[in-house]
This record gives structure tokens, sequence and C-alpha cells, in this order.
């Protein structure tokens, strides 16, 4: 097995958001897809771990918001590595409301989907939804963003984090070499997950941004 295949489908990047009472909440997904024409159908895989997976289930509604090319890192950082249960991800974020109420994106969105769900499947980890589409608008001109390109140019170079680090700790050590200290953790650059542990394993992935080794920094003691 390649896991580097997967790499080699494409996929775009949504919110997929829902509304129950006056609670909204939304969270990053790369999995939506048409499925149908007659009756529009799209198909939605949504983690059953984030809360707007059993809001999705409660309220049977939603909206898809489809990101685009000048989403910036705080967008993926407020709806990707958060959780909608102690937060409202929709502060301060520019939105407007679909037919159904149900909140969407007006910046770094090129396009929004109001859908019903129609079915669910529960997939294990996921479930899938089936979604039909009430109302659906195109917002700008600008292109869709995938996931290939939100690697390549929205996700912060961990080399430039490290830089900055280092410059940091060359300071708070002035001309004095530095004595090796045990490294007791590792931290993704990337949304701050702590990895406990002198080693970090060669394939681990963080658990909150799916980023890989690559984007951890050592925490010495
Ligand atoms: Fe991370």
């Amino acid at each position: 097995m390649n896991r580097e295949a997967l790499f080699k489908l494409s996929y775009g990047l949504y919110v997929v958001a829902a509304k129950t009472g006056e609670k909204e909440n939304g969270c990053i997904i790369n999995t939506v897809m048409q499925v149908t024409d007659e009756p529009l159908l799209l198909a939605v895989t949504v983690n059953k771990l984030n809360y707007t997976h059993d809001m999705l289930l409660q309220s049977r509604t939603a909206s898809l918001s489809v990101l685009s090319v000048s989403t910036t890192f705080d967008t993926i950082k407020q709806f990707g590595f958060k959780s909608g249960k102690e937060y409202d991800k929709f502060v301060d974020v520019p939105v407007s409301h679909t037919g159904q109420g149900l909140p969407y994106l007006t910046k770094g969105c090129c396009a929004w989907f109001d859908c019903k769900i129609t079915q669910v499947f529960d997939i294990g980890t996921h479930s899938l939804f089936l979604m039909e589409v009430l109302e659906d608008d195109v917002l700008s001109t600008e292109e869709p963003l995938t996931y290939a390109e939100y690697h390549k140019s929205v996700k912060p170079s961990p080399d430039k984090i490290l830089k900055s680090v280092s410059a940091e700790s060359r300071q708070q050590t002035g001309n004095h070499s530095a004595k090796e200290k045990k490294i007791i953790g590792w931290r993704c650059v990337i949304c701050g997950y702590v990895y406990d542990g002198e080693e970090l394993p060669p394939d681990f992935v963080c658990p909150w941004c799916k980023h890989g080794i690559s984007d951890f920094e050592k925490i010495t003691e």
C-alpha cells in the first residue's frame, strides 16, 4: 500500500454548516461530491467527532460554502481546528444566510448551497449525508480552493515558522551556545497540537489538522 496515492485524488475545501435553535456551527471538510442531477443530490461525509456532525443529524439541513483561493489560513483555523462546542465559530465572520436560515461565508467563498438532508449512512468513523440542493448561488469569479493548493499556498510554511522560532531562541541564549536539552514533546506548528514523548513516529499525522511530522517542532525542557 502506498498512502501517497491518496494525495493524487483531487478535492475541494468547504465549510459545512448547521443550525439548531439559535446555535450556528460549521466545520471544514474536503468531501463534497455531486452524485445526481435530477434530483440535484450531493454526497457529503463528516467525521462523527465533529460537533457539526451531531447538529446535522438533528437539524437535517445544511449549508455548504465553497472556499475560494483567497481563503486565509485564519478561516481554516477558525473552522478546522476549534470545536464549536465551546466556541462560536461564526463570531466576527462575514456571513449571509440561506433561505433555510443557515449561515454561509461571504469572504473567501465563491459559491454556496442550501441543502436538505435526505438520507444518512453510518460508515464507521464518519456519516455519509445525501443532501438535496434547494438553492445555490455563485458569489465570485475566484477559483475554488483545492486541497493541493491549500498545502501549496494557504498553510504557513513550517520552514518560516521554525526560522522565527530559532531566531527567538538565539536571542534568548545570547552568544552562549545552548546546552543540549532533553526533548519532552513535539508541537504542530500549524495548529498547536502537542505530542508528548521524545520521539515522534515517522508516520505520525496530527490528529487535529492532519499535517505530517515535517510540520512539528521540538519542545525541550
Ligand atoms: Fe496540527
